[in-house]
């Protein structure tokens, strides 16, 4: 297969898988990096020599028709975004600017050169454009009610997307993805602290865990299993947009007791909460029915959700447990690690 595909996002907890996947089915992967990121390569330092950097923001027109143009991918997936909910609050503007007009500007880009290549577009949706739901669980016809800078700037996203794929006849397909997770998401991110304070906790770096609410529910995934749908999604002949979720919901409470079990602790003695990491506008509850993508891309998640806190975990009580007494003794105090790949 000579492929190519333009990953805008690389240095991204997706990202990074993506790229992985599609350099193993053969494809050239060219991720599009802003120079500040050059010092966050971490997630694809392994990857580095296979992919093409270049250089190039969302916020830049000019440097991603650039890009576009000098490559013309076959596939072309915008993952690139300020993702992080909370911090949208704090830089609506900005969030506005990147997660929301910079699908515009990659839309635009590939609309210019349309002539050249039809290129097959992805659009990183999330759940949060659901927000305060109006109907449980949510499919593709729910109506948004988005309840953050970041969820308005995804439904933006979203429509102008879709208007692209109506006005221009372009292949634009939107996933609209329910949490997913993995040892690489940013440890602002709920999970990652969660596990990341356990694995601390265990290795006596740390004594309590600060987090917000912890009734929210969302319903969580695995980024490996997700990031290959969003492939899955570019291969067909007609782009339509899909809900990807497990279809099973948790609370931010249960994977701290998933978390803290794991190494036989009791959740509740180390957990406090703090006020100032509640949301301003909460969304309470996420639940995605996965119906149409089972039935139309044979979606399926393979990762059950004690198993993604266990990969989680694993990774984080490694990196924290470095004595070389307690690191020696981890896998006899909890067998479980024993039996992970
Ligand atoms: P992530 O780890 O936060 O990665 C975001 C990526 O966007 C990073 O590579 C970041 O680069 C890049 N970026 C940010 N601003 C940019 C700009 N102005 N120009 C170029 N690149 C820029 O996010 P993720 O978890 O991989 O998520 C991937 C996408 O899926 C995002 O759009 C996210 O909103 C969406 N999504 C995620 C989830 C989820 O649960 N993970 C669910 C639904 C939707 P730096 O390295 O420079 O920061």
């Amino acid at each position: 297969m000579d492929k190519c595909a333009l990953i805008t996002g690389i240095t991204g907890q997706d990202g990074s898988y993506l790229a992985e996947y599609l350099l193993d089915l053969g494809y050239q992967v060219v991720g599009m990096i802003r120079r500040t990121s050059l010092n966050k390569m971490d997630r694809i330092d392994h990857i580095k020599d296979q992919i093409e950097i270049a250089s190039g923001d969302l916020n830049d027109q000019g440097s991603i028709t650039n890009i576009i143009n000098e490559y013309l991918p076959d596939e072309i997936y915008n993952l690139a975004a300020q993702s992080f909910v909370h911090a949208s609050w704090k830089a609506p503007i900005t969030t506005g600017d990147f997660t929301g007009l910079g699908a515009a500007r990659v839309l635009e880009a590939a609309r210019v050169l349309q002539d050249k290549k039809k290129f097959k577009i992805y659009q990183a949706s999330s759940s949060e454009m659901f927000g305060k739901v109006r109907e449980v669980p949510q499919n593709e016809d729910t109506p948004f009610y988005p309840r953050s800078p970041y969820g308005v700037a995804k439904v933006y996203a979203y429509w102008i997307s879709v208007n692209y794929r109506e006005s221009y006849d372009m292949f634009v397909a939107n996933g609209i993805m329910y949490n997913h997770e993995s040892p690489r998401r940013g440890i602002e991110f709920v999970t990652k602290k969660i596990t990341d304070g356990v694995a601390q906790i265990v290795a006596g770096k740390k004594e309590k865990l600060t987090l917000g609410n912890l009734d929210v529910e969302r319903d969580w995934g695995y980024s490996k299993d997700y990031v290959e749908t969003m492939h899955t999604m570019l291969q067909r002949d007609i782009p339509e947009d899909f809900v990807i979720c497990t279809g099973e919901t948790r609370s931010i409470r249960e994977f701290c007791d998933t978390a803290f079990s794991l190494v036989d602790l009791d959740y509740q003695k180390y957990v406090e909460t703090d006020p100032r990491f509640m949301r301003p506008a909460e969304v309470y509850s996420l639940l995605g029915d996965p119906t149409k993508a089972r039935e139309k891309l044979d979606w399926k998640p393979k990762t059950s959700f004690v198993d993604l806190v266990k990969i989680m975990l694993k990774e984080d009580l490694y990196v924290h447990c470095t004595d070389p007494d307690l690191e020696e003794q981890l896998g006899d105090r909890y067998p479980w690690l024993w039996d992970m790949k």
